[in-house]
């Protein structure tokens, strides 16, 4: 064979490769797309990715299939997206972990910030501090009191370092200077069994997975971290107005694909993304759990990647001065 034959050959080939790549992209999805949620089946993430799930299949005319993997605050289900193949068939809905992670955790077996494209942001929930109904504590001032004076045995319930649970209970412990029992759960939808059954005190966990457990008595409620109240639990202080200010945290949620997933699917996913947020019965529904979907501007690629640089930024320096590493 020639050089010269090789070099057609060879350039052929390439150009087969494209034309297939440019059909498979023009035809996407034509296959079932798997979303992974990094925390357990039942928990506030997992509620919210299934009803995105559901309203994305509507619109891609193609099931968006929702897989569990969890452990590791979340890492583990980031690092399986991270290190897929990137063809828009593995997305990945993950919350404010996105934004503590890059600094918690010094050692990955992943990129935690260019192993993703950002789609599109989804939605940002307030968050509650629920605890076991027979906690001998019928406010935020005296759930101070008691975590103070128990010390280790006051067990607080959390979804694992990176969890947006565990860093506002570890918020919580240094703004009162207190040192309770981490017990790690792989996602608060099994950390709310056990404060139901009574076996751990405190959770503080997203409104999505919370509000039926406030509003049906199950569990006491103190005060949620947030700058105002929330508009559907209206009762409930914010830590500032129960005597705690300066501490404060709610959870974003995003949708991400693999790094180097073609313009092409990016944008399917993310026009996909978009009109789930219209969707009606999402909005009612997030409406109900005491959420929102963001805005059509900020379920974009651009306005997601600014928030959560911004996030990473900002969650940075208290990391650093609280020593809130991973390892
Ligand atoms: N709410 C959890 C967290 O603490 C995660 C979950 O959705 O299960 O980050």
């Amino acid at each position: 064979m020639t050089k010269t034959t090789r070099r057609t050959l060879a350039a052929a080939a390439i150009a087969g490769l494209a034309a297939r790549s440019a059909r498979a992209q023009a035809g996407f999805p034509n296959r079932p797309i798997t979303m992974t949620i990094p925390f357990a089946a039942g928990g506030p993430t997992d509620i919210v990715g299934r009803l995105l799930a559901e309203s994305m299949s509507r619109e891609l005319g193609q099931p968006v299939v929702v897989e569990n993997t969890t452990g590791a605050g979340g890492t583990l289900g980031a690092q399986r997206v991270a290190t897929a193949r990137p063809d828009g068939y593995a997305i990945l809905l993950h919350h404010i972990g996105m934004g503590v992670i890059p600094t918690m955790y010094r050692r990955l077996a992943y990129d935690p910030v260019n192993g993703f494209e950002p789609l599109g942001l989804v939605t940002e929930v307030p968050m509650t501090l629920v605890g076991r109904k027979e906690l001998p504590a019928a406010n935020l001032a005296e759930l101070v009191a008691l975590m103070k004076s128990s010390g280790d045995r006051f067990n607080l319930a959390d979804a694992g370092i990176g969890s947006s649970s565990a860093l506002c209970g570890a918020l919580l412990a240094n703004a009162i200077g207190a040192k309770p029992t981490v017990v790690p759960f792989r996602g608060t939808g099994p950390a709310m069994q056990e404060i139901l059954g009574g076996r751990v005190d405190l959770l503080c966990d997203q409104t999505t997975q919370t509000t039926e457990y406030i509003r049906g008595g199950a569990v006491k409620v103190f005060a949620t971290p947030s700058r105002t109240r929330i508009a559907t639990l209206p009762d409930i202080p914010t830590t500032a107005e129960a005597g705690l200010p300066g501490f404060e945290i709610t959870v974003w949620h995003g949708l991400y694909a693999p790094r180097g997933t073609p313009a092409p699917v990016l944008a399917r996913l993310t026009t996909a993304l978009q009109a789930a947020l219209r969707d009606p019965r999402i909005v009612q529904r997030f409406t109900e759990i005491g959420t929102a979907p963001v805005s059509q501007e900020d379920a974009t690629p651009e306005a997601h990647r600014r928030f959560w640089t911004a996030d990473i930024a900002k969650w940075k320096p208290i990391i650093e001065a609280t020593n809130g590493y991973a390892d």
